[in-house]
């Protein structure tokens, strides 16, 4: 209690030290969306900076989400000259507002070229700004959007707040015809879990492939994985137990609700979930709960992996997006209610989602896009590729009974007459857990469990926001014509349930039934990132984002380019890696290891004519042979990245990545493991699995 918050300019810190007028005239921007007041910007911004001084800090930042997916930041110094040869501390509203940070070097996916560099950062006052304690620097951290000198969006950021407003626009609406005229504002809420792996730092140095991608592209499977399912939720080491409690305070300071800490399934993994709060919010701590994260591992002789799969064998990381939607007075919309009038609303809150989701379901799986969790969705660790909606018995059955004509009977209790005021009570919490679903209703929230660790939640919440919005207002548009409301809303849901329940789906997602049983529904199967990005520019994308003012046309195709170049350059630069290492490490290892087989067998023969050397022998021809097919498959390799860097085409070029580069990255791995399993240990250049995931 004594230090949460205490680097955070939060509420209580603004009321205190700012005028009564500024304060309530910023509440206002902050909770309304009014204009902010210049003057107001100016008195924030020396109150800020005073703030920020008397703890210490010499410089602030506009902190930024550009589409790297990282944040951005470029410190300046609160110094500025005066007549005498001295300085004085300044920070003006201008500055506070608006920062130019050089636009061309961040990706834009062609919104802007580099002859016209320009681009703009603007106060985000809906998130506090903060202090970030580095390396004895204090510096004050501006939460920023980042657009171009035209207007576009070139962040994460921007459309996650017009996505908010979208959803707030028209679930309001929707809130008005069930009679609440209290509720002023809905926000999207979000818990997002987070995953990560520890490993020891003298381990990760010898790695290139993990100093350079993130995650090992060698590596012979430990004798021990995790069949054994006795690192979950297990006794904590104590040099982690250290770290997470690092890690805890630096995030408390923050004002980061951190809350659950746990041993992960897979050996050396770990999960982090904060309490939820509102995505924007959510997003920005997302961002710096990674970033702290990774920071203090390093602090403690550890690295910390934020790759969806760092090891081959083993499960990878993801993060689960717990989403909901709350009024600002504190109603959760997704909370079954305790009257049928409550219920009502509530089913048709549900509805909206249900539909959503299977109208968009091809958006969905783009927004979890990112070339590592290729490795993760369908490998019958995280949710297979194809999208559907878990509800649980009880919802399930309510779905089931809307669409064959009206609610009957509940599951759980008494039979009830049909009719929107007769809806049953539902129990709270009566969803069963079902780990398998992509997109699972888990009492009052859904969760998207489809999220890569090392990901933004800002895209997937934008999305999830965006088509949510479009559901509500095509059933507001529906519902503000009707001439009896309970009637036209019957209808309406029964509507939504016909056309919709296919993509309720209870069972086993990791099954091979599932997989035939969902072509059957027509639900798509989305193998692949090349595959996926495409759908950010269909037509149907485009219609909801611009409809709803998210994203324009030329911001989807940007975003569409900046993703598809992010999966060429990262296969690109994991090859090259591969080559590096083969060439340069692997290979000597081999040819040394054949090298002494030979001296061996030499040197037996000639101590005795009758010395046994069929052991080397076998060795020597079974490693040279090894050996051999590893330089092919390496040529191979190198053949298909050449072959791939030719091509000019962005969307061509992708797809070469995907069916050569990233096979024949496979095929070579095959045989340096092999080899890896032959070689004398002591000649091995690379830390094994085994001391990697073990020895932490
Ligand atoms: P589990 O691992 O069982 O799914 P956790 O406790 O690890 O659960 O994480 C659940 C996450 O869901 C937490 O971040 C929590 O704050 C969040 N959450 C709980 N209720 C809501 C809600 N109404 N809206 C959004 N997120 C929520
Ligand atoms: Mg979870």
């Amino acid at each position: 209690m004594d230090y949460f918050g205490v680097n955070v300019f939060n509420e209580s810190v603004m009321r205190e030290r700012l005028p009564k007028n500024a304060f309530k005239s910023l509440k206002n921007t902050i909770n309304k969306g009014l204009p902010l007041d210049p003057a107001v910007a100016e008195i924030v911004a020396n109150a800020m900076k005073d703030w920020a001084i008397e703890k210490g800090a010499t410089h602030f930042t506009h902190w930024f989400q550009p589409m790297t997916g990282a944040t951005a930041e470029k410190h300046e110094s609160f110094i500025s000259p005066t007549t005498e040869g001295k300085v004085l501390m300044e920070f003006s509203g201008r500055e506070l507002i608006k920062g130019e940070p050089d636009a061309s070097s961040f990706p834009s996916g062609g919104l802007r070229a580099t002859f016209e560099a320009r681009g703009y950062t603007a106060w985000d006052c809906t998130s506090p700004a903060f202090l970030k304690e580095e390396g004895g620097v204090v510096t004050l951290c501006i939460p920023t959007a980042f657009c171009s000198y035209t207007g576009e969006a070139l962040d994460k950021k921007t459309p996650l707040l017009r996505s908010m407003e979208a959803l707030s626009k028209q679930a309001i609406r929707v809130l008005r015809l069930f009679g609440n005229e209290t509720s002023s504002n809905v926000k999207s809420n979000v818990g997002p879990e987070q995953e990560y792996f520890l490993l020891d730092r003298k381990f990760f140095e010898k790695r290139l492939d993990l100093v350079l991608t993130g995650r090992t592209l060698f590596g012979a499977m430990s004798p021990k994985g995790q069949e054994l399912g006795d690192h979950y939720c297990g006794s904590i080491k104590e040099r982690v137990v250290a770290f997470m409690k690092e890690v805890n305070i630096e995030l408390w300071k923050l004002g980061i609700l951190a809350k659950t800490q746990h041993n992960e399934l897979a050996p050396a993994q770990f999960e982090l979930a904060p309490i939820y709060t509102s995505a924007n919010i959510a997003t920005d701590h997302n961002q710096l709960i990674m970033d702290i994260l990774k920071k203090v591992a390093i602090r403690h002789g550890l690295v910390c992996l934020l790759h969806e799969k760092p090891f081959a064998g083993v499960n990878g990381s993801g993060k689960h997006n717990n989403w909901s939607l709350g009024t600002d007075d504190g109603l959760n919309l997704l909370e079954p209610g305790k009257t049928p009038h409550e219920n009502a609303q509530f089913l048709t809150f549900l509805s909206a989602v249900v539909k959503a989701v299977d109208v968009y379901a091809e958006l969905l799986r783009v927004s979890v896009e990112n070339p590592g969790n290729e490795h993760r969705l369908g490998a019958h660790e995280a949710p297979p590729a194809i999208i559907s909606i878990f509800l649980g018995d009880q919802l399930s059955d309510i779905f089931e009974q809307l669409a064959n004509g009206g609610l009957k009977s509940s599951k759980q209790g008494g039979s009830i007459t049909v009719g929107v005021n007769t809806l049953p009570t539902l129990a709270k919490d009566s969803t069963d857990r079902n780990r398998t679903s992509p997109f699972a209703f888990t009492g009052n929230k859904f969760e998207f469990r489809m999220v890569p660790s090392s990901l933004s939640v800002s895209g997937p919440n934008v999305v999830i926001n965006t088509i949510v919005a479009e559901t509500l207002s095509q059933i507001a548009d529906r519902l503000e014509q009707a001439e009896d409301f309970d009637t036209e809303l019957q209808l309406l849901l029964k509507e939504i349930a016909l056309n919709h329940k296919r993509i309720i789906f209870d069972g086993n997602g990791y099954g091979e039934e599932w997989v035939q049983e969902s072509r059957k529904r027509g639900l798509p199967h989305i193998k692949s990132m090349v595959e996926a990005v495409p759908h950010l520019i269909s037509e149907k994308t485009i219609q909801v984002f611009s409809k709803h003012k998210v994203l324009s046309e030329k911001e989807l195709h940007s975003r569409y380019e900046i993703l598809m170049e992010q999966y060429i350059k990262n296969i690109n630069i994991e090859a090259q890696t591969m080559i590096y290492m083969t060439k340069r490490q692997i290979i000597p290892a081999g040819i040394k290891y054949v090298s002494n087989l030979a001296a061996s067998i030499n040197s037996v023969k000639n101590a005795s004519a009758d010395a046994v050397v069929s052991t080397q022998e076998a060795i020597l021809i079974e490693t040279s042979k090894t050996l051999a097919s590893l330089k092919e498959k390496l040529n191979q390799l190198e053949m298909a990245t050449d072959e791939a860097k030719s091509i000019e085409e962005i969307y061509e070029k992708g797809v070469c990545y995907h069916d050569r580069v990233f096979m024949a990255m496979k095929a070579l791995r095959i045989e340096a493991d092999t080899l890896e399993t032959i070689v004398d240990e002591e000649l091995w250049p690379l830390p094994t699995y085994a001391q990697m995931l073990f020895m932490l």
